[in-house]
């Protein structure tokens, strides 16, 4: 077949450019060395399909050139050429591996029908051994059909390869989908699965080499030749390892690493086709999964929604109606004249003035968080002195704490710095941390508004010595409609928004919030804006 590489070593001039002249006409791509360490140093060069070498030749023999060839390159084809004279060696050599011999004097058709029937012998049983290796992929892409669980994948992807190809060790690493660094996923070693653990992450080098490249690149132990896993002494085990990069549809999404510890078992070139093709099925199988575990969560999500906006929906109800129960009855009572003074009616108005400034307020509540979800919020941006902005929510708030039997401090230094943003915003945010943090402390409890300045941002925070908040709902607490379920939630009403808003605003400001909370010790609500 042309293209096939060849290797003629002999120190016999005559005979090298025999063989040269006759195999270049058949189309074979020819190299020729005078002496095994030439021909070894060539090798190291190109990936050669067959070897063709006097037996007997000063410093090394043929038999020791091809089995050095043959550690690197153990799919090689040799054939040796001998007189009457070293038959014996000749023979050695066959039982040690080399695929034929030429017996001197050889005329040119014999040397030719050598190489042809040699080379041939090899296509077919590498073909033999594609096809069996075909049998373990067709079992496994019917796994890769049906199995959606990520980790159970993961095992059985690495399991297949490594028992397959004779691997001590497999190692799965795939990027993260949120920072894209590359993880270490999956381990397996002659002990089955392991967990993964850092220490058998491949070298970067090597798996930028492979993703980049999109090939496998194969390492072998050796001087220079720096380390396949990251962990000295577990690499001090091997000898050679194969890094596989893992793509689906141009994205690159991991890297398979399989090792091995024997030197006498290097990986084949059947060896790597299949973990080529198991790769390339691998990929697919694990984006599926990992697109099922997204869809599966989404679905949770929506039907975790879903229950939210029922419990909204009760609770708005709830909401709205209180306060107005409460203005139709007062309004009753004046129309029907059964307030008999100035004072009791001047009561009677305030409580419904209140009332409609709660009912006005729920409802901007409401507005907002429906502009956020449709993205339409817009920033009046200025710049912003914070001490004053938030000494002015803390003015609105002070009858509520007094009324509630709160100490409402703050520890604010007059020369914060001014912050670019929409001041109204802000203030909603401020507000809406300093009243629930009102809403959620008994009587006696205290209030604290504090300000730092950290490079490159402000951070304030609005903490309590309040009943505080479970572990459980602490992630959930900035979610639209959340409300932990708790008795003293229902006493205080609200609609589950108020949190949600405040981190829409901040975050459009690029700024971040976040609570720190124990139960029966209090809650601490902060929130950073950048200067
Ligand atoms: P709500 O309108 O229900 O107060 P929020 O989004 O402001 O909605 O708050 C969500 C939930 O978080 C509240 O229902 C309450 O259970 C809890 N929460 C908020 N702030 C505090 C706090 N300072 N202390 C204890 N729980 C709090």
């Amino acid at each position: 077949m042309p293209d096939e590489r060849i290797l003629i070593v002999d120190d016999e001039e005559g005979i090298l450019d025999l063989c040269l002249q006759a195999l270049s006409r058949e189309g074979y791509q020819i190299w020729s060395a005078r002496n095994g360490l030439e021909g070894i140093e060539l090798a190291k060069k190109h990936d050669f399909d067959l070897v063709l070498t006097d037996i007997k030749m000063p410093g090394m023999s043929g038999l020791e050139l091809f089995q050095a060839i043959q550690q690197s390159n153990p799919d090689i084809v040799g054939i040796i050429i001998t007189g009457y004279g070293s038959m014996e060696s000749a023979i050695q050599a066959l039982k040690l591996g080399m695929d034929d011999f030429l017996l001197k004097p050889f005329s040119l058709n014999e040397l030719k029908a050598a190489v042809a029937k040699a080379l041939s012998r090899k296509r077919l049983e590498k073909e033999n051994e594609r096809l069996k290796a075909l049998i373990p992929l067709f079992q496994l892409s019917q796994t890769f059909i049906t199995v959606t669980d990520l980790d159970m994948l993961l095992k059985q992807v690495l399991q297949l390869a490594a028992q397959e190809t004779a691997a001590n060790l497999g190692v799965l690493m795939l990027k993260n989908e949120d920072s894209g660094r590359l993880e270490i996923c999956g381990l397996v070693t002659e002990q089955g699965a392991q967990p993964p653990s850092p220490e058998y992450r491949i070298n970067d080098q090597l798996v930028w080499n492979a993703l980049q490249s999109g090939q496998p690149i194969i390492w072998r132990a050796g001087p220079g030749q720096g380390s396949f896993l990251v962990s000295e002494s577990i690499n001090k085990r091997i000898t050679t390892a194969v890094a596989l990069p893992l793509v689906v549809k141009e994205e690159k999404i991991g890297v398979l690493g399989l090792c091995k510890e024997k030197k006498e078992h290097a990986f084949m070139r059947s060896d790597l086709e299949l973990l080529s093709v198991l790769a390339s099925q691998a990929a697919i199988a694990i984006q599926n999964a990992r697109l099922f575990t997204r869809l599966r969560n989404a679905y949770e999500q929506l039907k975790e929604l879903d229950r939210m906006k029922s419990d909204f929906i009760s609770t708005v109800s709830h909401e709205l109606r209180s306060p107005l129960h409460s203005i139709s009855g007062y309004v009753q009572l004046l129309l029907d004249g059964k307030a008999p003074d100035e004072a009791t009616r001047q009561e009677c108005l305030e409580i419904i003035y209140r009332q409609t400034q709660h009912l006005t307020n729920l409802i901007n509540d409401l507005l907002d968080a429906s502009r956020m979800e449709s993205a339409s919020l817009v920033l009046q941006k200025e710049p912003v002195q914070m001490y004053t902005a938030v000494q002015e929510v803390i003015a609105e708030l002070e009858p509520l704490a007094e009324q509630a039997q709160i100490t409402l401090t703050h520890n604010l230094a007059p020369a914060l710095p001014t912050v670019f943003g929409d001041k109204e915003r802000l203030k909603q945010v401020v507000r809406n941390l300093i009243h629930n943090a009102i809403k959620f402390t008994p009587k006696g409890g205290h209030v604290t508004i504090s300000a730092t300045v950290e490079p490159g941002r402000i951070v304030i925070s609005v903490q309590d010595d309040g009943i505080g908040i479970p572990p459980e709902a602490l992630p959930h607490l900035f979610e639209r409609f959340y409300q932990v379920d708790s008795s003293a939630t229902r006493r205080a009403g609200g609609t589950g928004l108020g949190l949600y808003i405040c981190k829409q605003i901040v975050v459009a400001h690029g700024g971040e919030i976040w609570v720190k909370s124990k139960v029966g010790k209090g809650s601490t609500f902060i929130f950073s804006l950048p200067l």
